[in-house]
């Protein structure tokens, strides 16, 4: 276990953030809520580069939207909610790099559409709507990248299953991804510790072990429900930094983080397994540098554009951006909690607690951490070791997702209605 730094409260007014969050957030609001017809700000611009294709879509307030990938020919297709395209001609766009062909057009269902021919199978890699606070305007901005025939052929057909059916495409690291409860889950668990840093230690355990046996197995049985896929940050006894098994959480697009640890105390009183989830902290100096070591486009996992704000705007909007996926956080710590409590498997007796842990500040993967039980107590040594226990937490976390995508995908539904 780690701890960095004490909790903080954040400061913002809650009006403040429901109008910022429902500019971020582009399924989240509609464009009548926002006032008015959205219409073009400026001219739709497409720019090659060495093999990507990159678009961008000004607009003078944020609406709703979703990417989409049709076949025979390739095309990437944008649906933007209720937006008036004008006298907008789509043959005045120069054509760059893989694009073919540009076309505009009403989608049905109040959806209008941005369709671009490929000369050649892209995907989306990127995707972000910005919006200046100030002006309220807007812009969208998005990645292609080549793909293999096979990989183009599995989301084009995967996406063209929702065709038609206005709202069902949600935003994925960039590109349209069906909602939870209609695509296998992806879990990024995250045993603690390793390496050179071998965590707490009692005699010859080692937390660094632990953790890694609890998660192989964890991803096993995960695995086997054919409901999940999942991605480890380490795989074998190696030092990985904290930065990097967030950065994993991202480039494998992860649903949900679960990072697995033991605690142990010096007085060996405390037993139970603990579950943590991150206390906010609004001008948290940690997030802050996290921040400026990375490029932002890629920490926020693509779901907000963060290029071109100045450092305190930036701030803001990674914190806003927490806020979004803290209820669903919160809802993973309750699902998580209820399971493993339900499951008769031995909680600490403040079940679910809230700290600053660095693992934790994903800001768009709702993330949590869960601490099996303490290395200072002799009983929680015994069933750390004890592969019949480890099989029934095992079970418990597995029940305690499912019942957390479950909650998600009636939350998504409502959302999209
Ligand atoms: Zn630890």
């Amino acid at each position: 276990m780690r701890r960095n730094g004490a909790p903080a409260m954040t400061g913002i007014g809650a009006v403040l953030i429901a109008v910022l969050l429902a500019m971020l957030a582009p399924l989240a609001a509609s464009a009548q809520e926002l006032g008015g017809m959205a219409r073009l700000a400026g001219p739709v611009t497409l720019e090659a580069g060495w093999r990507s294709l990159s678009v961008s879509v000004p607009l003078n307030q944020a609406v709703p939207w979703r990417t989409r990938l049709l076949a025979d020919p390739p095309r990437a297709v944008v649906d933007f909610r209720t937006l008036d395209w004008g006298d907008m001609d789509p043959a005045t766009v120069p054509l760059q790099g893989a694009a073919t062909a540009l076309r505009v057009g009403n989608a049905g269902g109040g959806w209008t559409r941005l369709v671009i021919e490929l000369d050649r199978p892209m995907g989306f890699s990127q995707a972000g709507m910005a919006t200046n606070p100030e002006t309220g305007a807007a812009q969208l901005t998005l990645s292609l990248s080549p793909l293999t025939d096979a990989a183009f052929a599995e989301q084009a057909t995967a996406l063209a299953a929702t065709d038609g059916v206005p709202g069902e495409g949600v935003l994925h690291g960039g590109a349209t991804r069906l909602p939870l409860g209609q695509r296998p889950t992806r879990v990024v668990l995250d045993p603690g510790h390793g390496g050179v840093d071998p965590g707490a230690t009692h005699e010859e355990l080692r937390e660094a072990d632990i953790t890694l046996t609890f998660a192989r197995e964890l991803a096993e049985t995960l695995h086997r429900t054919g409901r999940y896929e999942v991605v480890l940050t380490r795989e074998d006894d190696s030092f990985l930094s904290l930065e990097n098994r967030i950065t994993v959480a991202h480039e494998a697009n992860a649903d949900l983080f679960l990072s697995i640890h033991t605690d142990s105390l010096e007085d060996g009183q405390a037993v139970g397994a603990t579950l943590y989830t991150l206390a906010a902290a609004a001008s948290d100096a940690a997030s802050a540098a996290l921040a400026e070591r990375h490029d932002r486009d890629d920490l926020m996992g693509g779901g907000v554009d963060l290029s071109g704000t100045d450092d305190a705007v930036a701030t803001v909007l990674m914190d806003l951006a927490r806020a979004e996926t803290r209820p669903a956080t919160d809802r993973l710590a309750r699902t998580l909690v209820a399971a493993i409590d339900g499951a008769e498997l031995r909680m600490h007796r403040h079940p679910w607690q809230q700290a600053a842990f660095s693992v934790l500040k994903s800001p768009s993967v709702p993330s949590a951490l869960l601490e099996l039980g303490f290395l200072s107590s002799e009983q929680d040594r015994a069933r750390l070791r004890d592969r019949r226990w480890r099989v029934q937490m095992e079970r418990a976390v597995v029940a305690g997702i499912d019942a957390w995508v479950e909650a998600e995908a009636a939350q998504q539904a409502l959302r999209l209605r």
